[in-house]
């Protein structure tokens, strides 16, 4: 695996394999990596010549700067990590490469009624961070193909309208969330909890798989009740869970039990902001 951090040096690098004609496969993380990341870098490498994996904790997308300065890293075992998976190239830029000019007064997208909802009220300024970061990291990669996670549902709309506005050809693919054996949606941030937090934690999981069993048709409101008591009996104080349509992301309070459909989740568990979503057909 080829270590980058430079842009033009990439660049020069991913020019020579795409002349040669291979594909490039990108995906962007920001480290700490765990099976959820290798699976996408698995599912790249599966479908293109070249898989590069960035590593970049983008300062621009944290609203709460705590929440920055506690975001673990752990590269030395990522590189080892991403090595032993054959991944072809990481990408490892710093901020002032990124972001030459310093992080004030930056673009902004418009990202209309999906900035409106879930993470985007709850993070301010959330994923303008994330476009800022995306734009400029597949300007750097240039690939074909794109992988991000499903975990992340509401991030992979907002990366797939940055695409739209950007008019960029990458095609977006969304892959499936890995989890730990008891539900636990596998996340950077889970290292984060106590071993008793870490036992509790999968109550997210177990939030949306009651909604899952026991949605029907109608009101919704009685099924959310019951997934968030769930949460708050597990010690999560819940930012948000709701149902929504699973194209569009507007909410739905009530079901016409055909509408395709995702419940989705943000609680706080030992002040760690744990989110987590499942499509329910
Ligand atoms: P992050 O490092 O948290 O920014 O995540 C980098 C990429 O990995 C994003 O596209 C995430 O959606 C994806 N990802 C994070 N956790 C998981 C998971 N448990 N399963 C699959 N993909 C994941």
């Amino acid at each position: 695996m080829l270590l980058i951090k430079d842009i033009p040096v990439l660049q020069a690098y991913l020019a020579s394999r795409s002349n040669a004609g291979e594909s490039i496969g990108f995906v962007p993380t920001m480290g700490a990596l765990h099976e959820g990341h290798f699976s996408l870098v698995e599912t790249a490498l599966s479908a293109n010549a070249c898989t590069v994996c960035s590593i970049f904790v983008n300062p621009t997308q944290f609203n709460d700067p705590a929440d920055f300065e506690k975001y673990p890293i752990t590269l030395d075992t990522d590189i080892r990590g991403l090595e032993r998976a054959g991944c072809s190239v990481l990408f490892l830029p710093t901020a002032s490469s990124l972001y030459p000019v310093g992080t004030v007064g930056l673009e902004t997208y418009d990202l209309g009624f999906l900035d409106t909802v879930f993470e985007g009220p709850n993070r301010p300024g959330h994923f303008q961070g994330v476009c800022q970061v995306m734009r400029r990291l597949l300007e750097a990669v240039e690939p074909q193909n794109l992988y991000m996670g499903q975990k992340d549902y509401q991030q992979c709309m907002v990366v797939s309208r940055l695409l739209e506005i950007m008019g960029s050809s990458v095609r977006l693919y969304t892959c499936p969330t890995l989890r730990e054996a008891d539900g636990l949606a596998m996340s950077s941030r889970n290292r984060r909890l106590s071993e008793a937090g870490r036992e509790k934690a999968n109550g997210i999981y177990q939030a949306l798989s009651l909604i899952k069993n026991e949605l029907k048709a109608g009101p919704v409101e009685p099924v959310l009740s019951r997934g968030r008591a769930l949460l708050e009996e597990k010690g999560f104080q819940p930012e948000y869970l709701s149902l929504a349509d699973a194209s569009r992301l507007e909410p739905v309070n009530v079901w016409d039990g055909k509408q395709p459909l995702v419940a989705l989740a943000a609680a706080f568990l030992e002040g760690v902001r744990l989110i987590d979503n499942m499509t329910m057909n």
